[in-house]
């Protein structure tokens, strides 16, 4: 046998091998496809931050080609230890990552073939054969693409070819243009060629790090952690405040507090989070102040240290989870209220959202289970009987005025305690 001859049998050897022990995930960018310019910037930002996400996967590798990021995952890495049922499992852990990064649209775990309808059509027996035998699946329809407008055949055919190969290998399946089991879709491009039928979707949004950084106020309940995903799904990097009223609250509140941020943070990455005593100005309010005017203040400082916080950490605005009408903290006049003691925008994502959706939400991101353990927090320490739903400015920055709250706020923040938070 030549040289030349032996060299190709093993690269075919090896090529077989690699179809079969590799998972391949494609990977569509949704709205980052869109931004024109900034295009491949974006795409740059979203395969790193897909790189950050798998690193914890060995044998996975990710990168850019021809417009797609794909993700090459080996079945079993470390010498091919693992049994099925644990590959498979391996297969889902990623495909579950890959789609918790923001600016990913949509993934197809795919299987690679020769860009040859020879190989395609020989690829797609092989699909639907396990489609048939895994599912049940009894109907079929393929949708082809031709990225590679040289490739000799056109859509269309394509697409007959292939679905007359796979009635030829597949005796009991039928074609169903109109509602099959199973699409299949066929993607020619110039080298490969891929065949897959799902479409996972991701949550979409841009890519982390592309839009800012938000100074975050995050309590242990159902909302901000929501409206900080939402921030961070807009391509938002997250640093967070959350306020304590030490002894009132308990140590455990706080530990709730941060398991609640790692879960967060297994989409926006690791974050800082800063951690102040509120009870020194909760006190000083209760002594000087209208009962009535508890929250409202105590909100005020809140935003007013978020916002001392936010400047000397790079952040271009404030986020809350606050929602209209919620609360009487969170009627029109409270909010109002609220933004004038700051000159830093506040964002309030989940502004126009029913509480409903807000916690459906929270339980897709999963963060649901955790914000509804029960602990104390930091608002409900002299929670006034009858809290003022319509405050009025004035009548604030009267009661205020009998406050240090310069110094009140300065002294909270150097008491500050810094957490960093990692993903759970
Ligand atoms: P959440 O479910 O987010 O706690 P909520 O419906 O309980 O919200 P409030 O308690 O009035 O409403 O809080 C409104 C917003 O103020 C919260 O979404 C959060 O952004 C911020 N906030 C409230 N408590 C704290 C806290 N202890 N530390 C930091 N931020 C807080
Ligand atoms: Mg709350």
């Amino acid at each position: 046998m030549t040289d030349k001859r032996k060299n190709a049998e093993q690269q075919e050897i090896k090529d077989q091998e690699t179809g079969q022990q590799e998972y391949i995930f494609i990977v569509r960018c949704g709205e980052v496809a869109l931004k024109g310019m900034n295009k491949p910037y974006f795409e740059r930002m979203l395969l790193e931050r897909i790189k950050k996400l798998l690193r914890k996967f060995d044998g996975v590798r990710a990168y850019r080609h021809e417009g797609l990021i794909y993700v090459r995952a080996e079945r079993s890495p470390e010498g091919g230890s693992l049994s099925e049922a644990e590959m498979l499992s391996r297969k889902q852990a990623i495909l579950k990552e890959i789609g918790k990064v923001f600016g990913v649209a949509s993934i197809s775990p795919a299987m690679e073939c020769e860009s040859t309808m020879e190989d395609i059509g020989r690829k797609a027996v092989e699909y639907m054969m396990e489609a048939i035998n895994e599912h049940g699946v009894k109907t079929f329809k393929i949708e082809a693409k031709r990225a590679d407008k040289n490739f000799p055949v056109k859509s269309p055919d394509i697409a007959g070819q292939i679905g007359a190969a796979v009635l030829k290998g597949c005796k009991v399946l039928k074609v169903d243009v109109h509602e099959p089991d199973v699409r299949l879709f066929v993607d020619v491009r110039h080298d490969k060629s891929y065949i897959y039928r799902d479409k996972v979707p991701g949550f979409g949004g841009l890519p982390l790090g592309t839009n800012g950084k938000g100074m975050s106020l995050l309590s242990g309940g159902i909302d901000s952690p929501v409206s900080t995903w939402m921030m961070a799904k807009r391509g938002m990097l997250i640093e967070a405040v959350h306020f304590h009223s030490f002894p009132y609250t308990s140590r455990r509140a706080q530990e709730k507090v941060e398991e609640l941020a790692s879960l967060v943070a297994t989409y926006c990455g690791r974050f800082r989070m800063h951690v102040v005593n509120l009870l020194p100005i909760q006190e000083q309010i209760v002594q000087n102040c209208p009962e009535e005017e508890t929250t409202i203040l105590v909100r005020r400082f809140m935003v007013r240290i978020a916002e001392e916080l936010a400047k000397a950490n790079d952040c271009n605005m404030l986020i809350t989870g606050e929602n209209l009408g919620q609360v009487a903290s969170q009627t029109a006049e409270a909010l109002v209220v609220t933004d004038a003691s700051v000159q830093m925008p506040v964002m309030r994502p989940l502004i126009g959202l029913d509480k409903t959706d807000i916690m459906d939400l929270a339980r897709e991101i999963g963060t649901y289970d955790k914000s509804i353990e029960p602990y104390e927090d930091c608002c409900t320490v002299f929670l006034p009987k009858h809290p003022s739903t319509k405050p009025k400015l004035d009548r604030i920055l009267q009661s205020e005025s009998k406050l240090d709250c310069e110094t009140l706020i300065k002294e909270a923040i150097e008491a500050e305690e810094i957490i960093e938070i990692r993903p759970a």
